[in-house]
């Protein structure tokens, strides 16, 4: 699918995305164990599903958000309305009947009439397309996160400590991904993901704003930089890059985990 035709359930993304950063000081270590094969391949070399596609995975299951809803509610309107709701947002249209609940006389429950068993019918639907719909759902979370450098930050320090911890394991997996010095070595970027931190971070550096889209002067060169340098245990997770100029990245050195947490409004107040 191209770019411009991805469907993104932007909605359920920042819901997720929400819950995720605001749990990260309590979840973050769990998560990173729970997800430990997952995240070691993630971040020895870039890939497009990084280790914040599988820290919001830790919080996302659809399923049980549905099960939860119907046990706990007698509303079954309210669980059929977000079914069909998250199933838009992700671009799935099962053929399934609809319950008329504005017909229907039995308000408590709908087990009398046959509303109950239409909506088992569009929980079974979810649940045979769970995996889709959460991936998609962590996707569009994802959208929001890369946008908050100073989380990624954060993530990256803590999974830094994660890294320091399972490197002898890392070195076993991916023996011609770790250096002598016991860090993981760097990789090339891709140009899709070149591409998204300059878009992000709208072709200026991140640290002297200075403008490296070329459109003004032909003179500045990008460099895509580690938010937390491999040196201090960071990764090639594409999460964990930023836009720098040449002198800023010189003047970062390996040691640093400078970023910006200026952040380009829509409009100014
Ligand atoms: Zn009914
Ligand atoms: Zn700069």
């Amino acid at each position: 699918m191209s770019l411009k035709e991805q469907h993104l359930a932007l909605s359920s993304g920042i819901g997720l995305a929400g819950f995720a950063v605001s749990n990260f000081w309590d979840y973050s270590s769990e998560a990173f164990d729970t997800f430990k094969d997952e995240i070691i391949d993630s971040i020895v070399k870039p890939k497009k599903i990084t280790a914040v596609h599988h820290y919001l995975s830790f919080f996302q299951d659809i399923y049980e958000e549905i099960d939860k809803m119907r046990k706990n509610l007698d509303d079954m309107k309210y669980v059929y309305d977000f079914i069909t709701r998250t199933l838009d947002e992700v671009n799935l249209h099962p053929n399934l009947p609809k319950p008329d609940f504005e017909k229907c006389n039995d308000e408590y429950g709908h087990f009398e009439c046959g509303c109950s068993e239409i909506i088992e019918q569009w929980i079974g639907f979810v649940s045979k397309n769970a995996a889709q719909i959460d991936n998609l759902i962590v996707h569009s979370a994802f959208q929001f996160v890369f946008q908050d450098r100073g989380f990624l930050r954060n993530f990256h320090l803590e999974l830094a400590k994660f890294i320091k911890n399972e490197m002898d394991y890392i070195e076993k997996k991916y023996p011609d991904c770790v250096t002598a010095k016991k860090r993981i070595k760097r990789q090339p970027f891709p140009q899709w993901l070149k591409s998204a931190v300059f878009h992000r971070d709208k072709g200026t550096c991140v640290i002297c704003r200075c403008d490296l889209s070329n459109l003004i002067r032909q003179q500045n060169q990008i460099h895509i930089d580690h938010i937390v340098p491999l040196n201090l245990f960071g990764s090639n997770d594409a999460s964990n890059m930023q836009l720098l100029c040449e002198r800023c990245n010189t003047s970062k050195g390996d040691r640093s985990t400078d970023t910006s947490f200026i952040n380009v409004p829509f409009w100014n107040l």
